[in-house]
């Protein structure tokens, strides 16, 4: 494709604020001083282009420094009426041509994006009018022959086609799983029913996912109403039931636009007074509203609005003059291009089936993982399993930890063991990973013995990082010989797949190891083969941004290099990731190694920007990035070499990391490989089969590997996959986090 240099990009927040925009506005501004384009930000969205004058202007690679952590848009965003009109887009024609704009990143819903593509068509005939009343000349209109547009989806209720994720959808999770934990640690001590209302008018994704992922008792969405006349009947029995099996809280969830089959809007205090009446309690309601909005951004809003914008300025920048309008989105961790009104008019379709009552429709265009995330949560949500068929048989599933402790492990607990139940099966809870096996550690679990794991931090089971070995082997085949264990799930890092290996090996030995075994992925480390991600890396990164926003602000007005150390062993994943969402200078992998050479650059230009202005320095490094040159050495040598100019602190983030709440995203994933997990268990043992396998997300897809090719797939000296798709990511970090040479250096 040709390359386009001649361009002036313009960028714009526009529509209901999203966190993560600032992000998406940093990565235009920067990677378009980077390939040497003119960028200009309009500020108050459309408004700010039918103003022109201030609210139009020039940016510089510093006017977005410091912005990654700051929630909503520090360009503003606005609704604008004006822009609705020919006059109004006239006028704001005029503006962007004034400043020689003819190129356009703009970050919306699908309202802004729609506005983007008739600014677009209209734009020659926009043009000839304003040259033919003398606004403009005909130099001008000549130079500016098309509107080039780029869209990126920033909308918290993830209502978009084009894209699995729009910007800022994942923040909002936070907020609602953070209240709706909340809540139910105060609804479990008053024994109480909440009703919890999230945004979304056409898009239940907040309350489904939300739901999922704090463990909600009912879930009220648009696209998938009651099937039922009598549901408020239907669902006080279930919430009676709840209470009857132990249950101490009820949560129902709800979607702003929630309605019936008849399409009547569903309004919380219906739900509150109709539970009330039937529970005879107080029912309360909280309406999150804004808070959805408000917040730091996730890691994952950060990286997503990074990746996205960045992948804007390319796409201007190859795009022929007047190509059709693309959006930029993410499918899995890939960025994608599809045409913008082809998204747009999917997602006005959805709203449709929904307001004629088309629910199958409306169902079917949010794509299959919705879909199986509503019914993972109807089981979930039962208050009890269903009973046995009288004639089925019931197998003997055993769930377990090994290798350390992954924020998320529990919620794969709880989804594994009432997903087997559900289906009529004996689930095993083994305590304390394979020595507790050893030791028959071993407990039925029922229904209510999950109860409450979806929040938990940490692992209610128990782990252990002693991989088997020796006699080991005896005592863990006696073991699945003894409890009769006919399954196994073991959720875990890289100690859980080495040890499933050797069980494979040994089998000829050991006659037990004969048996299904699955591996579900769970490591902060995220280096487990065959899989994008792993459980708990989300949560860890979340943990490391947040700790790093705190360094940072720690040093105002100081002139400081901090040197931050982060976990992974041999696996730079947690490292580059959290450089990305902090916007560190450098990032040090073990996968790329430090030498001493490296080391003097970085010194170099550190000297450099300190001596030009500059207030504050961001390292992070992998804490395998190498033995010699580890953090006390590199801070040593950035000290002494940076005398008088700036001082240096390290900080080794050590456990916080693989603590605290696991973060929605890890919660909602555990669910799904946990449910994928027992299925292909359940489907082993009724076959006969012994096959063994492990679990990943590739793209958007779920996806088993054999077990067999644990060895192939890895690389089992560094304890990570031969294959890691972010490694492709690095120069973008770097593009992104350095002043450009190009520039005049600012920070
Ligand atoms: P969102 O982009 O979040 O869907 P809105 O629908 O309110 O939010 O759109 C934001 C702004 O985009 C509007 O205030 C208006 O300026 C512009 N806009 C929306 N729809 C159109 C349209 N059909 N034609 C022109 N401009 C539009």
């Amino acid at each position: 494709m040709t390359e386009q240099p001649n361009l002036r990009i313009g960028v714009l927040t526009s529509g209901g604020d999203a966190q993560g925009m600032n992000a998406a506005v940093r990565a235009v501004v920067r990677t378009s001083l980077d390939r040497g384009v003119e960028v200009y930000a309009i500020y108050e969205g459309y408004q700010g282009m039918v103003d022109g004058g201030e609210r139009i202007r020039k940016m510089t690679w510093d006017s977005v420094g410091g912005i990654l952590h700051r929630g909503g848009t520090i360009i503003g965003t606005a609704r604008c009426e004006a822009f609705r009109t020919r006059e109004g887009r006239l006028i704001a024609a005029r503006n962007l041509l004034v400043n020689e704009i003819d190129s356009l990143v703009i970050i919306g819903g699908d309202g802004s994006l729609t506005g983007a593509n008739l600014f677009r068509q209209e734009w020659p005939s926009l043009l000839a009018e304003l040259v033919e009343s003398g606004q403009i000349s005909q130099e001008v209109a000549d130079r500016h022959p098309y509107l080039r547009i780029a869209g990126l989806v920033g909308s918290i209720d993830n209502d978009m086609a084009g894209t699995d994720m729009t910007i800022g959808a994942d923040t909002a999770l936070h907020r609602i799983t953070e209240a709706a934990d909340a809540i139910t640690s105060t609804a479990a001590s008053h024994q109480r029913a909440f009703v919890i209302k999230v945004m979304g008018r056409n898009c239940g994704y907040l309350a489904l996912m939300g739901g999922l992922a704090s463990g909600a008792d009912w879930v009220l969405i648009p696209e998938n109403p009651p099937n039922v006349d009598n549901w408020q009947q239907v669902m006080c029995e279930r919430m009676i039931a709840g209470r009857k099996a132990g249950r101490r809280d009820t949560i129902v969830v709800i979607a702003e636009g929630a309605r019936d089959r008849h399409g009547n809007y569903i309004g919380s205090t219906e739900v509150a007074r109709v539970l009330e009446e039937a529970m005879g309690e107080e029912v309360r309601v909280t309406v999150l509203g804004h808070v959805q909005r408000g917040g730091s951004p996730s890691a994952f809003d950060r990286n997503l609005g990074t990746l996205l914008g960045h992948a804007a300025v390319e796409n201007l920048l190859t795009s022929g003059p007047d190509s059709e309008p693309q959006l930029i989105g993410m499918r899995g961790n890939r960025i994608t291009t599809t045409p913008l009104m082809e998204c747009v008019e999917k997602t006005r379709a959805v709203a449709q089936a929904i307001e004629s009552h088309d629910y199958e429709t409306a169902m079917d265009l949010r794509g299959s993982s919705f879909r199986e995330a509503f019914q993972t949560l109807r089981t979930m949500l039962r208050s009890l399993p269903h009973s046995p068929q009288p004639d089925q048989k019931r197998f003997r599933l055993a769930i377990m930890h090994a290798g350390a402790p992954a924020p998320g492990m529990n919620a794969a607990v709880r989804a594994a063991t009432r997903l087997g139940l559900d289906q009529g099966h004996i689930i095993l809870g083994v305590r304390n990973g394979f020595p507790g096996l050893i030791n028959g550690e071993v407990e039925e679990m029922n229904w209510m013995s999950v109860n409450g794991w979806a929040s938990m931090g940490g692992c209610e089971l128990g782990t252990s990082r002693k991989t088997p070995a020796g006699s080991d082997l005896y005592g863990i085949a006696r073991a699945i010989e003894n409890h009769q264990i006919q399954g196994l799930l073991i959720i875990g890092g890289w100690d859980g797949y080495e040890s499933a290996f050797q069980f494979l090996n040994a089998r000829p030995n050991y006659p037990a190891f004969n048996i299904p075994i699955v591996c579900l992925p769970s490591s902060i480390n995220n280096n487990l083969p065959g899989s994008e991600l792993s459980i708990g890396a989300d949560t860890a990164l979340n943990n490391i941004a947040e700790a790093v926003d705190k360094i940072k602000d720690s040093a105002v007005a100081l002139r400081r290099v901090f040197v931050v150390e982060v976990m992974g062993r041999n696996c730079g994943y947690l490292a580059l990731m959290s450089g990305l969402a902090t916007g560190a200078e450098r990032v040090y992998l073990n996968e790329e190694g430090v030498t001493i050479q490296d080391l003097v650059a970085d010194v170099e230009k550190l000297r450099y920007g300190f001596s030009h202005g500059k207030r504050l320095g961001l390292m992070i490094r992998n804490e395998h990035a190498n033995p010699v040159y580890n953090t006390a050495f590199m801070c040593a040598l950035f000290e002494e070499e940076g005398k008088n100019m700036f001082d240096v602190r390290q900080s080794i983030l050590g456990h916080l990391q693989q603590g605290g709440i696991p973060s929605p995203f890890d919660r909602i994933q555990a669910t799904r490989l946990a449910s994928r997990c027992i299925d292909y268990l359940i489907e082993q043992v009724t076959k006969g089969s012994s096959s063994c396998a492990f679990i990943g997300l590739q793209g958007k897809e779920i996806k088993f590997h054999s077990l067999e090719d644990f060895d192939r797939m890895a690389d089992l000296k560094n304890q990570r996959p031969h294959e890691q798709w972010w490694m492709e990511l690095r120069t973008i970090a770097r593009t992104l986090a350095q002043p450009c040479p190009s520039c005049e250096l600012e920070q």
